[in-house]
């Protein structure tokens, strides 16, 4: 079973966003599914690295975003200031990689399941994805709603794997 020789590619995920938005239950979430999962043949590994409780101004920031393949920046639908902060975030990641390639980042509009309790409207969401090149989500790690086909688009999207 080509599952014991371990993956063709391991790429590095770094999920952000404001305290509470839903990081580390999406990871949790993920991770009950699946471990490694099969795209187009090559297995990959996801390293997703979750920021905890670090705000937008911690030095720590640089070392998790460094190297990463891809950025998961999450907010949630029914907390207008955490979609508004990630503006910071999304600026955090550009000064860390000042000067060389911006990872593949992804937009996930957490919490989807509260969609009576949205603040966020879907075109606002939208708009910010298009406007910073950013592919975009709506995801609910309470119901697991899209949260596995979110990993695995983001995955295949850094590898070029339609
Ligand atoms: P983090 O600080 O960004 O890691 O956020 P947490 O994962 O700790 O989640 C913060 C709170 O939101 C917790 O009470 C979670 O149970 C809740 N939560 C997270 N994701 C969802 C979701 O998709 N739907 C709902 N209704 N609650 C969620």
């Amino acid at each position: 079973d080509s599952e014991e020789e371990g993956p063709d590619r391991q790429l590095k995920l770094v999920i952000m966003g404001d305290g509470a938005s839903g990081k580390t239950s999406l990871c949790v979430r993920y991770a009950q599914e699946q471990f490694k999962k099969q795209y187009g043949g090559v297995h990959v590994a996801l390293e997703i690295w979750d920021i905890g409780g670090q705000t937008i101004g911690s030095s720590m920031l640089s070392n998790y975003i460094f190297g990463a393949h891809g950025v998961v920046l999450v907010y949630d639908i029914t907390n207008y200031s955490s979609f508004e902060n990630l503006e910071d975030w999304y600026n955090a990641v550009k000064k860390v990689c000042v000067g060389g390639r911006l990872p593949h980042i992804a937009l996930l509009g957490n919490k989807n399941d509260l969609e009576h309790m949205r603040t966020v409207k879907q075109d606002k969401h939208q708009k910010f994805a298009q406007e910073h090149g950013m592919t975009s989500y709506f995801v609910s790690a309470k119901t697991g709603d899209s949260v596995n086909l979110c990993f695995q688009r983001v995955a295949a999207d850094i590898l070029g794997i339609k």
